[in-house]
């Protein structure tokens, strides 16, 4: 058996075949062609159209079929775009005027084209840029005669693991298919959005693993274990089915429909763990898991199942309706639009614009830089608060207060405008999201301003420490135990309490039990999580006493490494929750076979 060390991220071990799908880096060939290899050469671009548009209807049906028209809508513009007469006839004339060979000739027409866009008004257009790209990559695919078995199909029949160099957040369409088991990529970090989609679609994950794609056999079976961050390889039958058995006992034990209802610690402080979402068809399981409500709807998701472009009002308004059509008797927090950085389809024209997009013109900034899509958004989310009371904003990326009292008045202009209209809009509360370093600082004076705050550890651990959440070669720099890391959620939750307003966790961390009770230690008593995790995440809470993890964080806070921070309280937790995985499931787990040299991570 072949051992490959990765990140572990989402929960659970999976056993299934191994299918490599999705992007590689583009090489694109260039030569010149002789006089008389211009007709093959435009046979092989015919060809290629072709093959797409075969590929992309296939798509477009089995998308439709199984998980409804509105994400078979992408398909329909890409194959808007094969068509484009502009593409082809410019691509045609290079190959014939300039003598390139297709594939030159057409990435030359795509960027091209690409800069024209840029340069267009209409948000909209200029949003067309991710699909072209994805049209663009598929046709250079064909070209370059690499198979797409698999690459389209929603209609796999066996267990799947699917590997891939990267999955970019529009790649959710392939994941969300039952027989995909689990997924490992060679890039990503813990916190990445490939990870934060696993985890939300359950679906155990492996991400960073060096070497994956180079060493996998396709067809063999794979064990997908994220409890250790590992992907195995060549396991034999025994092995196969002692991790399948641990697998369906992990996933029993996440969504047993325990704990519903109120939620108090042994020393009745009580708590709520609500749910984090992307698609509102997640919303149908958050019961059985016993979510307190949705802490957070990350809404660029609908953005990115539209390949990248802009929805309008009525589509905002419809995924809200969706949303809030199960009553959880709690409220459900949507997070306007955070695009940019990393939330970007691979490819995307915008990535090239911003060397730094993380820093870049992403999430508020691109609201208020784009205040057409920006309040088509508002709008649409105050028309469904119109409907049910259930509603609260929220704004992500937020780093100070001139920039946080701008969007208020923003929202606060677009909510008179419906008011003038006549919708009749309830108050809504309007929550600053913590996660960028500064506004944890001044988050004393945010709290004063703010209706609620919410912690984002994803991002606050990024930018607080520099380190790349979705790059896996510094991922073992990413530490939410890290004592800065620690004494801003503290500065956070701390400057809430003072105001008297809710203070949420909607990060990762609050999605791993030793995660949740460090939180609780420092006075979160509001988690929003994963909603895999949540059975999880309350049988934690409903184990532990605030008090005691309020002296034991304080104590451990004392501790100058985030390594020494973190051992510390995990010698307790695992005497707290002894079914914990690493402590009870490590000893009872498949017995240790010989790796062939993992990849070893820094530590
Ligand atoms: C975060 O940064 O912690 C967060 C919840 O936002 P996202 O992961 O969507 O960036
Ligand atoms: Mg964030």
């Amino acid at each position: 058996m072949i051992t490959l060390q990765g990140i572990g991220s989402s929960s659970g071990i999976a056993v299934g075949q191994a299918l490599s799908v999705g992007r590689h880096e583009l090489h694109v060939p260039r030569y010149r062609i002789r006089a008389e290899e211009i007709p093959r050469e435009l046979r092989r671009f015919w060809a290629a159209r072709r093959q797409a548009r075969e590929e992309i209807q296939t798509l477009r049906d089995n998308a439709a079929r199984k998980l409804g028209s509105k994400y078979a809508g992408i398909f329909d513009a890409h194959l808007l775009i094969l068509e484009d007469r502009k593409l082809g006839r410019e691509t045609v004339q290079r190959v014939r005027h300039r003598r390139h060979n297709v594939e030159w000739s057409l990435a030359a027409t795509v960027n091209s084209l690409l800069t024209t866009l840029d340069a267009v008004e209409d948000p909209y257009l200029r949003e067309r840029g991710g699909d072209i790209v994805d049209v663009h990559e598929r046709l250079q695919r064909i070209l370059a005669g690499a198979t797409n078995r698999h690459a389209g199909r929603l209609d796999l029949t066996e267990d799947t693991v699917i590997l891939a160099h990267s999955l970019s957040p529009s790649d959710a369409i392939w994941l969300n298919q039952p027989r995909i088991v689990g997924i490992a990529t060679e890039k990503g970090g813990p916190t990445s959005h490939t990870a934060i989609l696993a985890a939300a679609l359950g679906i155990p994950a492996v991400l960073g693993v060096d070497r994956l794609l180079e060493t996998a056999v396709e067809g063999e079976a794979v064990v997908v274990d994220s409890q250790a961050g590992a992907v195995l390889l060549q396991a034999g039958e025994t092995a196969q089915e002692e991790f399948r058995a641990l697998g369906v006992d992990l996933r029993r034990r996440a969504t047993r429909a325990v704990l519903r209802g109120p939620l108090h610690t042994t020393d009745g402080v009580e708590v709520q763990v609500a749910a984090n979402l992307e698609f509102p068809e997640e919303m149908a399981a958050l019961e059985r898991v016993g979510a307190q409500g949705v802490g957070l709807f990350r809404t660029e998701f609908l953005w990115l199942a539209r390949g990248g472009s802009a929805p309008d009002e009525d589509e905002h308004l419809e995924a809200y309706r969706r949303l809030l059509s199960i009553d959880l008797q709690a409220p459900v927090v949507i997070r306007t639009l955070d695009l940019g950085g990393e939330k970007l389809p691979s490819g995307d024209a915008r990535r090239e614009e911003e060397p730094n997009p993380v820093m870049g013109l992403r999430a508020v900034r691109y609201c208020m830089a784009h205040p057409g899509i920006f309040r088509a958004q508002l709008r649409a989310v105050f028309r469904a608060a119109a409907e049910t009371n259930r509603v609260w904003i929220m704004v992500p990326m937020i780093s100070g207060l001139e920039e946080w009292r701008a969007v208020r008045r923003f929202v606060e202009r677009v909510r008179d405008e419906l008011a003038r209209e006549g919708v009749i809009v309830p108050q809504v509360p309007l929550g600053c999201m913590i996660e960028v370093p500064s506004a944890a600082l001044v988050a004393d004076r945010l709290a004063r301003e703010a209706d609620f705050l919410s912690i984002g550890s994803n991002d606050l651990i990024q930018y607080a420490l520099a380190v790349d959440r979705g790059n896996s070669r510094v991922a073992y720099l990413h530490d939410p135990w890290h004592p800065a890391v620690l004494r801003l959620i503290r500065m956070a939750v701390d400057a809430g309490r003072a105001a008297g307003i809710p203070v949420t966790f909607c990060g990762e961390m609050s999605s791993d039990p030793l995660g949740a009770l460090t939180l609780l230690g420092l006075g979160v008593t509001r988690f929003s999580c994963t909603p895999s995790q949540i059975a999880t995440v309350r049988e934690t809470v409903a184990a532990a006493s605030a008090r005691r993890w309020a002296e034991l964080v304080e104590e451990a806070s004392s501790l100058p490494t985030g390594r020494e921070i973190h051992d510390r309280l995990d010698a307790e937790a695992s005497r707290l929750l002894p079914w914990r995985p690493g402590g009870a499931r490590a000893a009872a787990g498949p017995p240790e076979v010989p790796g062939s040299g993992p990849v070893p991570v820094p530590s």
